[in-house]
């Protein structure tokens, strides 16, 4: 069986992301439609059994050690905590994370600490829940405040948050989102609007930019490059606050790709194998997973597929095409 996901610029995928499922219970604007959105039906979602089987495949025969739970909505599956647990007790164990909207992770934090999940993303755009509507156009702020201090209490921690600014809706509380979550503990990671809504609405010049994230964060912070400023595989570039130890991170990747050093393998709800956000082919696994395929094979057809992986994402080539799949399908 192949050792790893190298791909043919010789980059190694170890990082694996698993969107659980396409649905949501926010509709943020910068991700999908207000309705509308046809969503997969149950007997094309990977099943549990099924996950847990790739994640094996990834993370004992293709040399993957980080796994991301991740969606549409991850904490809307039924089997998380069951799955999280499953993939914790692999050899080798690969570190378990999860990006989630946080509603519902209140009740959720403990059982998947317990489980063995080691740090969640939680995604809060404002401090304001009119905003919060607005933005996400249901009414659940509160939920998300309350599932970010279950997320500490419980240890999953650094509890990191992101924040992705959308001009005259949220860009004018960049600093105030930086001075919470530096009260509360929590590493802010702000990242640039991508070209991934459902309906296609994105536009360059209106997206707020890494530069002028940081030029208004200036304004009331002293931001210092961390040391060993390459950022490596990492896509946040971090800066110290006001001489640390807080940190804040900013997700350049419409004007700063990371493609050169990106680590990532995708795998979606319906068992697709995509080698980048912005791919346009997906290899598809859950055939030879239902068609009998052997451990060996499907490793097979996921490393042959990495080894296709585009140099970049290719947002600024002449021909970009958004892919077909918005970011709630794909699995952020
Ligand atoms: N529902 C979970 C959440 O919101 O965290 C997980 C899935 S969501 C697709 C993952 C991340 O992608 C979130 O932090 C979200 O803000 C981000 N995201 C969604 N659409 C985006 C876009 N068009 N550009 C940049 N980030 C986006
Ligand atoms: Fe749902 Fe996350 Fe997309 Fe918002 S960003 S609509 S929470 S999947």
């Amino acid at each position: 069986m192949a050792t790893v996901l190298i791909d043919s610029f010789g980059r190694k995928a170890v990082d694996l992301r698993v969107s659980l499922t396409d649905r949501c219970n926010l509709r943020c604007t910068y991700c999908m439609p207000e309705e509308g959105l046809q969503w997969l039906a149950k007997p094309q979602l990977l099943t549990d059994d099924e996950i847990v089987r790739l994640v094996r495949i990834a993370v004992t025969g293709l040399g993957v050690t980080e796994v991301r739970f991740t969606g549409g909505e991850p904490l809307l599956r039924p089997g998380l905590v069951s799955v999280v647990e499953r993939c914790a007790a692999l050899e080798p164990r690969p570190e378990l994370s999860l990006t989630t909207n946080g509603i519902g992770l209140a009740r959720t934090a403990a059982a998947l600490a317990d489980a063995g999940l080691d740090r969640v993303n939680v995604s809060l755009d404002t401090l304001d829940p009119a905003v919060f509507r607005t933005l996400t156009r249901r009414d659940r702020h509160r939920d998300v405040l309350d599932g970010l201090a279950a997320a500490e209490k419980a240890g999953l921690t650094p509890v990191k948050v992101n924040s992705v600014l959308m001009r005259g809706v949220n860009d004018h509380e960049a600093p105030d989102l930086l001075a919470h979550c530096l009260e509360q503990g929590y590493e802010l990671r702000f990242i640039e609007q991508m070209p991934l809504d459902a309906q296609h609405g994105w536009d360059r010049s209106s997206m707020v930019t890494a530069e002028e994230i940081l030029e208004r964060l200036s304004a009331r912070f002293t931001l210092t490059p961390e040391p060993g400023a390459l950022r490596g595989a990492a896509p946040a570039e971090r800066w110290t606050v006001d001489g640390g130890p807080g940190t804040v991170g900013v997700i350049a990747s419409v004007t700063r790709p990371f493609c050169r050093a990106c680590d990532r393998t995708r795998l979606t709800a319906d068992g697709q194998v995509r080698t980048c956000l912005f791919a346009r082919e997906e290899t598809d696994l859950r055939g030879a997973l239902r068609g009998g395929g052997s451990d060996a094979e499907i490793a097979e057809l996921w490393r042959a597929a990495m080894w296709g992986k585009k140099a970049g994402a290719g947002i600024d080539d002449p021909g970009f095409l958004q892919p077909d799949r918005p970011m709630s399908a794909i699995g952020g």
